[in-house]
This record gives structure tokens, C-alpha cells and sequence, in this order.
């Protein structure tokens, strides 16, 4: 059973948003692991607190709270905010609203009981577009791509930062609210990494890295969309250090526009231009499909606006949710140039039986045919 969070903040259900504050303000300051090295309880208090006050102080949050307790915020509660899922980053990150300035930004040095090891420095990624067509779309593909990423040049070595130890933080002693507070900046010799170049090779940037140019392969799953972003780990630009870690190569799907087919989705639509002797006898015609060529049959007495569904001849959905259809609609094309004799044939039957449209129920109306279509 989880702790209610007015208790854990030790306030009344009818506290104001400046009492609440204030509660968590001196909840904040008592377990501060700053002040509380090494005790678990106290990070464990401080954590509830820092999650109390995350709910309460926001007006949503707080009625959803006060409604339906934690439930509110438990798998399917819509909430957006798993309770207890706040990290250390997180909380001092909200500290600038709490405390005023002073606060949040760097990370806190020494927390926990010790060190929190310094952060693996990450290069920074590369974005690439690649154009596929719908072909390519429809099955998937594998792409080779050049790519011009930075990397550790050959004969560079790092020793470890003097300014740091090694750490990548370097620690200020600051007077605050809190009494005398320790906390940790990026150490600004080494940025972080732990550790400077000491051999530089010719062609190496003051970061020991070189430019060179790599071909990546790049699997694309089937069914991706425009805008799409995929992501290939360590494909990116190296940084510096011995145990820095490369960046990724961020790959953005462009699709190609295919010259007769129409993509919604996971449907493609194609317009089929039939002329009207053809819609009068029926025929067969071929059809455009992204694996290749499909004959379809036009019955006798087709009407213009019909659309004909041809069942997973669309695209896979990405999620394997199987496949779209094609759609085909028939458009018939009224001639608009008519010899003597073929003039003299329509204006005959003009009047005539045959000619005069008599819509049943099956031939739905293009808004009928739509609603149909995304149901
Ligand atoms: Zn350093």
C-alpha cells in the first residue's frame, strides 16, 4: 500500500499551494542527501517527497489524486506519470522552482553513499535521409549508406584529466538555504570525458578524432513512413576518451512518390480510366500493384465511381498488424469528340430504356463509398 501523499508530506488535504510548498520544502531540506550521506531511509523520504510534491503541486494532478488516490495514476490511469519513477535528475531539476536560483541544473556529486561514477561521454549522432520507394516500402530493404562520421584517429592516445582525477565533475562548495552544500560541475578541462588527449596524430583534431568516410548497412523493416526516424547504434561520431562511447547515425525515411499509385496509410488507391465502350461490355485490365502487374476483371454494366478492393494488395503496417488494400476506382471516360455516325447512335438512344440511370441500393452514393472505406 503506498503512502498517501498529504501524509507524506505531513499536511492537510485542504493545504494551499504555498503550504504545500512550503511542507515540501522542509521535507526536502531534512532527508537532502547532501545532509544525509549514506542513509537510505533519508533518500528513500526524500524521494516520496520529491513524488508527493510532483502530484500535489499541479492543479491536474492533484484533482485526479484527490478523486481516485493513486489509482489515478497507475497503468491505464491515463496519467502519463508512474508514481515512484522519479530519479534524482528529475527532483533537482525542480529544485530552480523551489528554491530559487542555486538549484537544479548540475547533477549532485557523492549522492547515494558514493561515488555515482562519472558519465560515459556519448559523440554526437548524425542524421542522414534515406528515399525509398514504395516498392522498397512494401518488403523492406537493406541500404548501404556512406557516411562521413568522426573517429578515433589511428595512434591517439588519452591520459587521465589532472583537473579531475578522472572524474569528470569537479565539486563546489556553495552557502545556501541548505547550510554549506557540495555539488558537482563538468569538470572544464576534460568536458566530462575524464580524460585529455596526450598523443595527437597529424591528421587528428585536438580531440585525438578524424574525419572518415564508412559505409553503414542499414536494414529498413517493411512498411515505414515518411517522416520515420530510425536508429543505428554507434553509427554516429566518436568522442574523445578511452571510454567514451560513439553517437548513433539517426536515419530519416523519405518517401519517393510512386507514379500511379496513392499511399493512405497502409491502403493504396489507384484511379483506372476505363472508356465507356468498356464499361458498357465489361473487359480485363492490368493494374499497378507494388509487386508488380495484377489482372483485374471490369463486369459489364460498370459504373463510374465504383472501387474495387483488392484485399492485402496495400502495404504492411510496420506493426505487423498485416496488410492494407489496394483500391481501385473505376473512372469512365465520356469520349468528347464523336464522329457523325457515333453522334447520331447516342442522340437515338437518348431516350431510349437502357440509358436512363436507375441506381439500385448497391451502387452507393461517393459519400456512402468513403464512410464505407473507414469503417
Ligand atoms: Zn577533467
Amino acid at each position: 500500500m503506498k503512502q498517501d501523499y498529504y501524509e507524506i508530506l505531513g499536511i492537510s488535504k485542504n493545504a494551499t499551494p504555498a503550504e504545500i510548498k512550503k511542507a515540501y520544502r522542509q521535507k526536502a531540506i531534512e532527508f537532502h542527501p547532501d545532509k544525509n550521506p549514506g542513509n537510505k531511509a533519508a533518500e528513500e523520504k526524500f524521494k516520496k517527497a520529491a513524488e508527493a510534491y510532483e502530484i500535489l503541486s499541479n492543479e491536474n494532478k492533484k484533482a485526479r489524486y484527490d478523486q481516485y488516490g493513486h489509482a489515478a495514476f497507475e497503468n491505464g490511469g491515463g496519467g502519463g506519470y508512474s508514481g515512484g519513477g522519479m530519479n534524482m535528475e528529475d527532483i533537482f531539476s525542480q529544485f530552480g522552482d523551489i528554491f530559487g536560483g542555486g538549484f537544479g541544473g548540475g547533477s549532485f556529486g557523492g549522492f547515494g553513499g558514493g561515488s555515482r561514477g562519472r558519465a560515459r561521454v556519448k559523440g554526437s549522432n548524425l542524421r542522414i535521409r534515406v528515399k525509398l520507394n514504395l516498392e522498397e516500402i512494401a518488403n523492406g530493404v537493406e541500404k548501404k549508406v556512406k557516411v562521413r562520421r568522426k573517429v578515433m584517429a589511428e595512434g591517439a592516445t588519452y591520459k587521465t584529466c589532472t583537473t579531475c582525477n578522472g572524474a569528470g565533475q569537479v565539486m563546489r562548495v556553495t552557502n545556501t538555504i541548505l547550510g554549506r552544500m557540495q555539488s558537482a560541475s563538468t569538470c572544464p578541462t576534460c568536458h566530462g570525458a575524464g580524460e585529455v588527449l596526450d598523443k595527437r596524430p597529424k591528421n587528428a583534431d585536438s580531440d585525438g578524432l578524424e574525419l572518415k568516410e564508412e559505409t553503414v548497412s542499414i536494414k529498413i523493416p517493411a512498411g515505414v513512413t515518411e517522416g520515420v526516424q530510425l536508429k543505428v547504434n554507434g553509427k554516429g561520431n566518436a568522442a574523445p576518451g578511452n571510454n567514451a562511447i560513439d553517437g548513433d547515425l539517426i536515419v530519416v525515411i523519405e518517401e519517393i512518390a510512386h507514379e500511379t499509385l496513392k499511399r493512405e496509410g497502409t491502403n493504396l488507391h489507384f484511379d483506372l480510366y476505363i472508356n465507356f465502350s468498356e464499361a458498357v461490355l465489361g473487359i480485363s485490365k492490368n493494374i499497378d500493384t507494388v509487386s508488380g502487374k495484377v489482372k483485374i476483371k471490369i463486369e459489364p454494366g460498370t459504373q463510374s465511381g465504383k472501387i474495387l478492393r483488392l484485399r492485402g494488395k496495400g502495404l504492411p503496417s510496420i506493426d505487423n498488424y498485416g496488410n492494407g488494400d489496394l483500391l481501385v476506382h473505376i473512372n469512365v471516360w465520356t469520349p468528347q469528340a464523336l464522329s457523325a455516325e457515333q453522334e447520331a447512335f447516342f442522340e437515338t438512344n437518348k431516350k431510349d430504356e437502357n440509358f436512363k440511370p436507375n441506381p439500385s441500393k448497391l451502387d452507393k452514393s461517393f459519400f456512402e463509398k468513403v464512410k464505407d472505406m473507414f469503417s
